[in-house]
């Protein structure tokens, strides 16, 4: 009797990030409607399948919509804007980083920004991938290249500026800094 069989798929890159995509984003619905079925249950309601589906759509619906509304407004409110140009594909490749569903929103978030921020008169500025906005201090230009993933404040290295503070901000006003320098202001 035959009790498993064993397959061996050799994608392209380009179908490999595909699947990584699609088993990491099932996973993430399945954990989700399996916690809120679980809650469901306990709380005494009657959790089913069509109603948790139809919740789950109204989230979607929900983030594309704040997605939406959050570019409009940034498009309308700022003359330039500054992204981090972030291999969206490479994240996702990268296990430790992946989280299909937030990385499918930032593609989204990016998308929008580069078509309505033109439209609105605004410039849009790309700082590469490359640029190490995590690990460069904001305030001094030091730069700390022991800097790990799970260190969430910064702290520079350098005595004379001693800077603390939230690593994304931290990043957040390198990548501004470097985006008034690559449109020379
Ligand atoms: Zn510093």
């Amino acid at each position: 009797m035959i009790k498993a069989h064993k397959i061996r798929l050799h994608p392209t890159s380009e179908q490999a990030n595909y699947f990584v995509r699609a088993v990491g984003t099932a996973r993430f619905v399945f954990n989700w409607a399996l916690a809120e079925w679980k809650r469901e249950y306990e709380a005494g309601e009657k959790p089913g399948a069509p109603a948790l589906k139809k919740q789950f759509n109204a989230i979607r619906c929900q983030r594309s919509d704040l997605l939406h509304k959050l570019t409009t407004e940034v498009a309308k409110t700022s003359k330039l804007v500054a992204v981090e140009d972030l291999h969206v594909k490479g994240l996702v490749q990268n296990r430790c980083l992946s989280r299909s569903f937030s990385d499918a929103a930032l593609g989204k978030l990016l998308d929008l920004l580069e078509s309505k921020v033109p439209r609105a008169g605004g410039v849009l500025v790309k700082v590469g991938r490359f640029y190490p906005s995590s690990q460069l201090c904001h305030g001094c230009g030091s730069r700390r290249a022991d800097l790990t993933l799970d260190e969430r404040i910064y702290m520079c290295a350098n005595p004379a500026c001693s800077y603390v503070g939230d690593r994304d901000e931290n990043a957040s006003l390198n990548i501004l800094q470097e985006a008034f320098r690559l449109v020379g202001t």
